[in-house]
């Protein structure tokens, strides 16, 4: 059955002081954004993430990093920052992100992109191989061009000087054409060059400072929602996030404090404390 507000053309009469004008139908709207979801590459259990059907919980840092992510999808396209995810896996860093893209592209018919920062750099990677005809402009042009990208699970793959160089070719890219970016990792931001498993150690000096300049940082911690039966309560979440034990910052001020001096860099500071600690 065709649209009854524009018998299927896509456009429709609206009178506004008596003067008549056409346009864009509802349902041409509903299509577009129908289209552009389909070319998302959301993976198929991401595919109905809302913002709304997250079960969150009383945990600051949480309810800032939801906060955060419902003023990005309404300010839209008109963002200044894109938003990086960091905490623990199972935490729905994932989900939050998802979310934002799929309302991004409902609600502003944005084109959107996701990757799975590892899989993006085997598919890159597997271009270089004769057999595959897929070049790798093939690859990058939908990636350097969505509207808003997610790079998800960032400092997942070892850091060699190819994937390095990669990464800060797209993200400088996309920051220089003023296209946001929105990443998750598991990695915390820790300010020192020593400590394997932070962000920094991870991404490389390049990559991280240019996040600092692209993101805003939005760091929590909080139980795996996969060790509940779904959904679980905001109860049930808040007494196992408050049960487990703190993570600490580790004990290397002074490490830290002598590699300023030798590198003269500064302090990368804190984004907004530690969550829940
Ligand atoms: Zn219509």
């Amino acid at each position: 059955m065709s649209c009854p507000y524009c018998d299927g053309t896509g456009w429709r009469q609206v009178s506004e002081d008596g003067v008549v004008r056409v346009e864009r139908c509802e349902c041409w709207r509903k299509g577009v954004a129908k289209t552009l979801l389909g070319s998302a590459r959301i993976p198929p259990r991401y595919r109905s993430c809302d913002l709304s059907s997250f079960v969150t919980y009383e945990n600051p840092q949480l309810q800032r990093a939801i906060s955060r992510a419902r003023r990005f999808i309404d300010a839209f396209p008109v963002v200044e920052k894109g938003l990086l995810f960091i905490g623990p896996p199972g935490i729905g860093k994932t989900h939050i992100a998802v979310s934002v893209l799929r309302q991004v592209v409902l609600e502003k018919n944005a084109q959107g992109l996701y990757y799975d920062t590892r899989s993006l750099l085997s598919t890159i990677r597997s271009t270089y191989n004769p057999v595959i005809r897929t070049s790798e402009v093939d690859v990058l042009r939908p990636v350097m061009e969505a509207e808003l990208l997610i790079l998800d699970d960032l400092g997942a793959e070892r850091l060699t000087d190819w994937v390095e160089e990669t990464m800060n070719l797209i993200v400088n890219t996309r920051y220089n054409d003023r296209r946001p970016t929105i990443f998750t990792s598991n990695y915390e931001d820790i300010p020192d060059p020593e400590a394997l498993e932070s962000l920094l150690v991870r991404v490389g000096f390049r990559m991280h400072s240019r996040l600092r300049e692209m993101c805003e940082f939005l760091e929590y911690t909080g139980p795996d929602y996969r060790d509940f039966e779904f959904p679980p309560s905001s109860d049930d979440l808040y007494r196992k996030w408050q049960s487990q034990p703190k993570r600490k910052l580790p004990a290397r001020a002074s490490v830290r404090a002598r590699a300023r001096l030798k590198t003269g860099k500064p302090d990368l500071g804190w984004s907004g404390g530690r969550a829940g600690g």
